[in-house]
């Protein structure tokens, strides 16, 4: 990284990306009936409130017909598969050319014109930002922000996860440090004379850096190294205000706007995307995110762009299984593709918080299987126990038996593999309403959730850097 200049001239086009109009898209859920998320669940993987089930984890489930049967697992069916369910590389590297396209406007006019000419991937500095909210952020935002953070997160590698800090910004502090992202919920009158504009809704401001490229000829290029977003939250609601916060960071980590009629499924239209996905971030945003922060390396042009971007797969290898419970049915697993591991886990809402269902007492018991893959694609499967103790809602998620088989094949019988790793792993997870995280053990992130009407299920993900894995159980 080379000297920071603040004032690189790139026009307002460029520090400041207002997003006016009203999203008036069909609406989906309102404000989930979910428990509040706080800093230290930016690594969890969503919660998302399906209307009568919940899902653990993004919208990457195959359905079992796309997939092949495999060997029960004990009540557990199984099943395992590729599936064509990604963006593609010519429609990914379209929008990613379109998005670089938007600088060329911008570095018009100034004197950077060089620098800019041939359009810009522009990217998040070398390290991944901080999100820090403004003094006084009430619970509601944080929460949403934390929503939007694990979003994010699910579509990001596991070694380039945005942060939100445990503490909000001081009172008066405006200008973030380098590698930090401001976020202030306020009405428009109180944004900066700068940032006002009709109708805006929301606004990002990026701070910019230079740093080197990878292209002999061009000799520097533009990163974010700090940025401020700005969210009025009396001309936004609901589910469509989660959309205008990511729009927001998704600028800070440097996409533009592009031309809705030819990219109508995404986020990054000017004016918010027609309609806010239940999992917030459309497919093509995700696939944006994972390309420029896993695959690409910092300072590519986008003349390098489908060189660089090698084989970007539109197929997914997906591992599944799926059990009954009185009340419904519990699905979990994992879907691998272009080197990102998306788990999952779905079933029915329960009726009531766990705390507040009357018949259960003691300690309780939840038995299952765990079923996932490693970065290399082995299948593996084990036992997954939950043990609770009601009285203080805290207890073990405990994986034993892990077994793998050989990679990019599909799993066997019980006892048919070799071991995974050691064979087991424990997590000490906490309760929270009908969904529960780990809080320590074993290294990984644990989120799970209850299901049934009377809590007759569970199931959730396991996260670590050599296995992604959904689990489902019952009582
Ligand atoms: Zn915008």
């Amino acid at each position: 990284m080379k000297g920071v200049r603040t004032g690189l001239g790139i026009g307002i086009a460029l520090m400041l990306a207002a997003c006016g109009g009203g999203n008036s898209g069909p609406s989906i859920p309102e404000r989930p009936d979910l428990p509040l998320q706080i800093p230290r669940t930016a690594h969890q993987v969503p919660r998302v409130d399906l209307h009568g089930r919940v899902r653990i984890g993004a919208d990457v489930a195959a359905s079992a017909a796309l997939l092949t049967p495999g060997p029960d697992h004990g009540e557990i069916r199984v099943a395992y598969g590729m599936v064509r369910d990604g963006v593609g590389a010519q429609e990914l590297t379209a929008y990613l050319q379109a998005d670089a396209a938007a600088f060329q406007d911008a570095g018009q006019d100034t004197t950077d014109v060089q620098l800019l000419s041939d359009g810009l991937i522009l990217r998040f500095g070398r390290t991944p930002p901080t999100i820090r909210l403004a003094a006084g952020t009430s619970p509601v935002f944080i929460d949403e922000t934390l929503r939007v953070v694990q979003a994010i997160n699910a579509a990001l590698p596991r070694d380039w996860q945005l942060e939100v800090a445990a503490e909000t910004a001081l009172a008066g502090v405006s200008r973030p440090p380098d590698g930090e992202i401001l976020v202030t919920f306020a009405p428009q009158a109180e944004w900066p004379d700068e940032a006002m504009i009709d109708e805006a809704i929301g606004l990002a401001e990026s701070r910019y850096a230079l740093g080197p490229t990878t292209d002999p000829d061009v000799s520097l290029s533009i990163e974010s190294i700090a940025g401020r977003i700005w969210v009025d939250p009396l001309l936004t609601v609901g589910h469509e205000r989660l959309g205008v916060i990511a729009h927001e960071i998704i600028h800070v980590l440097g996409r533009n706007h592009v031309d809705a009629g030819r990219f109508p499924k995404t986020l990054m239209v000017a004016g918010g995307s027609e309609e806010v996905p239940a999992d917030i971030l459309h497919p093509l945003d995700r696939e944006a995110l994972l390309a420029v922060y896993a695959h690409l390396e910092p300072g590519v042009t986008p003349a390098q762009l489908a060189e660089a971007l090698g084989p970007w797969a539109d197929t997914s290898l997906h591992i599944r299984g799926e059990l009954d419970i009185s009340g419904g049915d519990i699905a979990f697993g994992t879907a691998l593709r272009n080197g990102l591991s998306q788990p999952w886990a779905v079933g029915p809402t329960p009726q009531t918080d766990l705390a507040d269902n009357g018949a259960l007492s003691g300690s309780v018991s939840w038995r299952g299987r765990l079923l996932g893959l490693t970065p290399h694609a082995e299948a593996v499967s084990g036992d997954a126990n939950l043990t609770l103790e009601l009285a203080t809602l805290t207890g073990t998620m405990d994986f034993a038996e892990l077994e793998q088989w050989t990679e990019n094949t599909a799993p066997g019988l019980i006892g048919t593999g070799t071991m995974w790793q050691d064979g087991d792993l424990s997590y000490e997870i906490e309760v929270q309403g009908n969904a529960f995280i780990h809080t320590g053990g074993d290294a990984g992130t644990v989120t799970g959730a209850f299901f049934g009407p009377a809590h007759e299920g569970m199931g959730g993900v396991l996260q670590r850097d050599d296995l992604s894995a959904g689990f489902g159980g019952k009582r």
